[in-house]
């Protein structure tokens, strides 16, 4: 494996002060790993140096035809003040899925894992102490060729850059209320929905927009054919408690599919639940809340972990879920991954990589 070059910065940043403050993704770390991509080459040159601005040819493929991917993961301080990181490897295996499909390159996995951590080690004091804070990962391809052909680039640049984060919830657990889009689409049949890819999100963003002026925190996508059955939610995959029966959307190609939605398939099974994944018809999902058959609905995700929703609305009309507080299915899983996360629970499932 290529030697990681490592230049420190001379101008190290103050840290925050006041951790109950981070919020999420305004504030950056003294340095960040870099690596290049030629075709032919390959990966090389990877680098970790002081964080700061890139120069790039205005006629970068990136810019003109999106040609990019990332990724979240999270650094989580443990009790004893050491660090650990949450199944990164998933992330770079989804990554590389992710690239095949933007026809970009495969990662070389192992150096971009050794990437990943060298960074994190050479930064490591600044993963937040406080409760429920962490150290989030972005890990980024660009394709950098200067063409306006629309064909693939040949030159790519990998990059990650980490954001000390704030506690999800100051305020605890609280239920938040989603839209229901049944305009706009988030993906399609064939298309790109399965990858973190850049213009996912650029897509979903006037959806959003227009969901938070109603009050809403985020938009539920239903799928793009028939626009009936639930797909995910922003940046989450969705789940749905009938009792102990956890039920979520199967993967169809059109949905992300979310290491945290597998993480807590995974525990939910280890816990007792029964779990089942199929098309979940958004009718269905109204009619079993009122019925009081449904009984719980969160989201899954890597930023907020579990994020139970207490309202749906679609057509004006609004649904109440549960009572308004975290009910004990979304509860019994968010201590057990977070505990799992923060090191307070033993891995059962060799997810932890200790650094
Ligand atoms: C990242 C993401 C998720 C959640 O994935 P995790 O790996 O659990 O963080 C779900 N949906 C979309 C659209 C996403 O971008």
């Amino acid at each position: 494996m290529a030697e990681i070059k490592v230049t420190l910065t001379t101008h190290p940043k103050q840290k925050p002060q006041d951790e109950s403050k981070l919020g999420f993704g305004t504030i950056f770390t003294d340095h960040m790993f870099l690596m290049d991509y030629e075709e032919g080459k390959g990966w090389y040159d990877p680098r970790v140096v002081p964080y700061g601005d890139f120069s790039m040819d205005p006629a970068a493929v990136v810019f003109h035809y999106g040609q990019a991917i990332f990724e979240g993961t999270k650094c989580y301080r443990r009790e004893d003040g050491g660090l650990q990181l949450f199944r990164p490897e998933a992330n770079i295996a989804r990554m590389c899925n992710s690239a095949a499909r933007m026809c970009m390159p495969e990662l070389d996995k192992e150096l971009a894992l050794a990437g990943l951590k060298k960074l994190v080690e050479i930064d490591g004091d600044w993963v937040p102490h406080q409760e429920g804070t962490s150290l989030y990962i972005r890990p980024t391809m660009i394709a950098t060729d200067a063409k306006l052909g629309v064909h693939a680039s040949q030159h790519y640049l990998f990059y990650i850059i980490l954001s000390p984060v704030g506690a999800y919830y100051a305020e605890g657990l609280k239920p938040v209320g989603i839209y229901v889009e049944d305009k706009y689409v988030r993906a399609v049949r064939g298309g790109v929905g399965f990858t973190k890819c850049a213009g996912n999100y650029a897509a979903s963003i006037l959806a959003g927009e227009i969901a938070e002026k109603k009050g809403y925190a985020q938009v539920l996508w239903l799928d793009g054919v028939e626009q009936k059955y639930v797909e995910e939610v922003g940046s989450m995959n969705m789940m749905f408690a009938y009792g102990n029966k956890i039920v979520t959307p199967a993967l169809n190609g059109s949905i992300l599919p979310g290491i945290t939605r597998d993480s807590v398939l995974t525990i939910a099974k280890q816990l007792g639940y029964e779990v089942e994944e199929k098309r979940l018809a958004i009718a269905d999902i109204f009619a079993d809340a009122k019925s009081g058959k449904l009984t719980e609905a969160f989201g899954t995700g890597t930023a907020a972990v579990i994020s139970p929703v207490g309202e749906l609305c679609m057509d004006d009309e609004k649904l109440t879920i549960g009572d308004g507080n975290i009910g004990p299915v979304a509860q019994k899983l968010y201590d057990t991954l977070t505990g799992i996360q923060y090191g307070k629970l033993p891995d059962e499932n060799g997810w932890v990589t200790k650094l």
